[in-house]
């Protein structure tokens, strides 16, 4: 839930999304040491791994550790991808805080990613979600969905915003807890995502929590992120130092940049609880985790502007 002493929660998912595609294995020791620091410059929210099986993916063979390592931290939600029911039943056994399932809009994006049809995905989440409902213990999980290629797919192109709304209601009907507007390739603009948030909220109500994975593929994440925030958006995933490109355009950005985000929103006086100094020094250790890896981010290489005040110290809010 969202804490009252912040205005906006940011969720890092470099630990999944940014190293999911990459061959070179992120040593356990400092995936720990990411999520330590990480969660110590104020963090709240890690996605610290994907439960896939070994066969799928060799960077996730320690998820169990990982995830133990991350609930021994104070203020942090811990969560992991689950991509169908043995993957949750993972994720409950470790005793993960949410999980995260995927389904793309874009029927074709969704046999492409997970081999199956979205009626196939849409029942994989029923049997997480039945799980989920199984025991007083797993009923404190967390159940969110990201609504993959919501704002436009790289196989079909455009996406009709009238099936976001769609598959947004039943997944909502089968139990979701969120629901994260996503743009997987990077496709979107701020009028689309403005407009695809109202959509949503006139057809879902006010209640529902709606957050936002947005990529910066085509150089508009953050303006995304701007007319997000302007629909009432408060939550948002991104990755520090842009970790992890596009899959579909080698050398592209992929996930928006964490600390770029953290900036903007402090700058802007929206207090997101994170320590821009601590947090940018969470870079080396990535650093040292992935040698050959690019690391993006315009706040790591210019530095903070002069007089730059963050939002907890800034005099008045004014957004
Ligand atoms: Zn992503």
């Amino acid at each position: 839930m969202m804490r009252a002493d912040i205005d906006v929660r940011v969720c890092e998912v470099g630990l999944r999304d940014g190293i999911q595609g990459i061959d070179q294995f992120f040593p356990t020791d400092k995936k720990k040491a990411w999520i330590r620091a990480e969660a110590a410059a104020g963090v709240r929210e890690i996605e610290v791994c994907s439960f896939v099986p070994p066969s799928v993916s060799g960077q996730f063979v320690d998820c169990e550790e990982v995830v133990a390592d991350a609930l021994k931290l104070d203020n942090l939600t811990v969560s992991a991808l689950v991509p169908n029911l043995r993957g949750a039943e993972r994720g409950f056994a470790t005793g993960v805080n949410k999980m995260n399932f995927v389904l793309s809009i874009s029927e074709s994006h969704n046999q492409a990613n997970v081999r199956c049809s979205r009626e196939d995905s849409l029942d994989r989440f029923r049997q997480i979600a039945e799980l989920r409902g199984s025991t007083a213990e797993n009923r404190e999980v967390t159940l969110a969905v990201g609504l993959a290629t919501a704002l436009g797919c790289t196989i079909e192109g455009q996406v009709d915003p009238g099936e976001v709304v769609r598959i947004a209601e039943r997944l909502l009907e089968l139990g979701a807890d969120e629901l994260a507007v996503s743009d997987t390739v990077g496709y979107a603009n701020p009028t689309q995502v403005r407009d695809v948030y109202r959509l949503l909220r006139r057809h879902l109500g006010d209640d529902v929590l709606l957050s936002a994975h947005f990529h910066d593929t085509r150089g508009l994440g953050l303006a995304n992120v701007h007319a997000a925030l302007n629909e009432g958006v408060r939550q948002f995933d991104a990755s520090l130092a842009g970790l992890g490109g596009c899959p579909f355009a080698p050398g592209a950005s992929g996930n928006i940049v964490m600390d770029d985000l953290v900036f903007m929103l402090e700058a802007m006086g929206l207090k997101t609880g994170v320590d821009l100094d601590a947090l940018v020094v969470v870079r080396e250790i990535v650093a040292a985790g992935l040698p050959n890896e690019p690391l993006l981010g315009a706040i790591a290489k210019a530095g903070l502007p002069k007089g730059f005040a963050a939002a907890h110290v800034a005099a008045a809010t004014n957004f």
